[in-house]
């Protein structure tokens, strides 16, 4: 008898910590990624501030699950389901499966303004960080040989709209680059003349976080001359510059770089199984699993990470984060041998260790169930966790010197123009 097939559609946290898991199990795995690669995507914002290179964030997929014998590696885009006859539908093919696991993730939401997505670019890719590096960078290099005063000042603003994790790292980082990197590279400019606004429509940083963090990193983000805004609703964006609404006031800010860490929504595959499953979807497309992650109706197809609404624990959906994908993934992968057993499962439960959001260079924010930390702590251990969780061994050397060299000579070795339409 062939071997009992399991699909797993995406190679981020959630898919490959399922194929992982499944490697020495008697099945037979297809991992199918439209990237040849498992992107560490909480580093992302190091590669578009240039502390990292993309290829020390990223894993070939072959390589990382090359050991195991049971799993083959396809690289395709999956388009579509056929589930009653149990058939992955890719752009050019198609694969049959017996168990069926999604994990496409998630990607940006300009929530109906996709005209924004141009001026605005958001932080998902390796194509999204190195584009951003490129106008980061770019900025500087117009402001120092712009004549005009009010022009220059535009080059010189950047606007990061969304204060969750990833806006305060990228408005960090910046505040660093303005302030550290560049300090003796520019002969008519001053880099640290850069204005660099913060703008969240929640009416604090971070609002994921406990308000006392969330004060705290707003300090820190001040202290690197960050200006964050609460309550301020981007209403347009054009290439000239940023409108915002703040408590009843308009005001349109001259700007050039425009960052967007604000909204997410699930990847379109999440819409895809909805019609062909019948199973909900929230207002992000994401789809509400069962218990056991699974659809209604549907035991054998199991959605994780960012493309699932797991509500059955605390009522609240679960937060679209790593760690949750993670144990998604390894939660799939033991019921669906548990079930070829004969067995059944308890239902998913998230364990929660904590959440981390750094700042920049002894500057961070973390929480561990009622233990706040900030400060030196909390950036400590958010290189350690970083570091820990980087997929490859060579990687997490690679990062792991590369961090140690700028942590030295402050400097940020991926400083590097490299892509670009203009
Ligand atoms: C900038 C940024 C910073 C973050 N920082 C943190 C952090 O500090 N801590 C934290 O815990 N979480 C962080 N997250 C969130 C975390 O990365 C996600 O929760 C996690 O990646 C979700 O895993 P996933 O497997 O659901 O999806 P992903 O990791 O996004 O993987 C989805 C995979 O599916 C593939 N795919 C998509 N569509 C298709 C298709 N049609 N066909 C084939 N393949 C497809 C993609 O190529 C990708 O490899 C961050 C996210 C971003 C974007």
């Amino acid at each position: 008898m062939s071997a009992h097939r399991v699909v797993i559609v995406g190679g981020g946290f959630g898919g490959l910590y399922a194929a992982r898991s499944l490697g020495k199990e008697p099945v037979s795995v297809s991992l199918v990624d439209r990237r040849n690669f498992h992107l560490f995507q909480p580093l992302l914002y190091q590669v578009a501030t240039g502390a990292l290179s993309p290829g020390e964030i990223a894993s070939p997929l072959r390589y990382v699950l090359g050991r195991n014998r049971n799993t083959e590696v396809l690289l395709g885009e999956v388009v579509d389901f056929d589930v009653n006859g149990r058939r992955v539908i890719l752009r050019d093919g198609e694969l049959a499966y017996d168990d069926l696991v999604v994990a496409t993730g998630a990607t940006h939401h300009y929530f109906g303004r996709d005209d924004w997505a141009e001026i605005a670019p958001g932080l998902k890719t390796i194509e999204d960080a190195t584009e951003m590096r490129r106008r980061i960078l770019d900025a500087f290099e117009r402001a120092e040989r712009e004549p005009d005063a009010a022009k220059r000042q535009a080059w010189l603003t950047f606007v990061i709209v969304g204060a969750g994790p990833t806006g305060v790292e990228l408005a960090g980082a910046l505040g660093e680059i303005a302030n550290d990197t560049l300090r003796h590279d520019f002969r008519h400019i001053n880099p640290a003349a850069a204005r660099i606004l913060l703008l969240e429509g929640a009416d604090r940083v971070l609002p994921g976080f406990p308000p006392d963090l969330s004060a705290k990193a707003e300090r820190q983000l001040i202290e690197l001359c960050v200006r964050p805004r609460h309550g301020a609703r981007v209403t347009d964006i054009d290439s000239e510059g940023v409108t915002v609404e703040s408590g009843g006031v308009v005001e349109n800010i001259p700007t050039r770089t425009v960052l967007w860490a604000a909204g997410v929504r699930a990847s379109r595959l999440g819409k895809k199984l909805a019609e062909r499953t019948g199973a909900q979807t929230d207002r992000a497309g994401r789809v509400l699993v069962e218990p056991d992650l699974s659809i209604a109706g549907h035991p054998e197809i199991h959605v994780i990470g960012d493309l699932a609404v797991f509500t059955h624990q605390t009522g609240k959906p679960l937060p679209g984060l790593a760690p949750v994908a993670m144990q998604q993934g390894r939660y799939v992968a033991r019921l669906i041998v548990k079930r070829l057993r004969g067995g059944t499962m308890e239902p998913f439960r998230y364990f929660d260790k904590g959440a981390l959001a750094t700042i920049g260079r002894h500057r961070a924010v973390a929480q561990f169930g009622r233990f706040h930390v900030s400060g030196f702590p909390a950036w400590f251990l958010w290189v350690f966790v970083h570091l820990m969780y980087l997929v490859e061994f060579e990687n997490r050397l690679l990062v792991l010197v590369e961090w140690v060299y700028n942590y030295i000579t402050r400097n940020r070795g991926a400083r590097l123009i490299t892509s670009g339409k203009s």
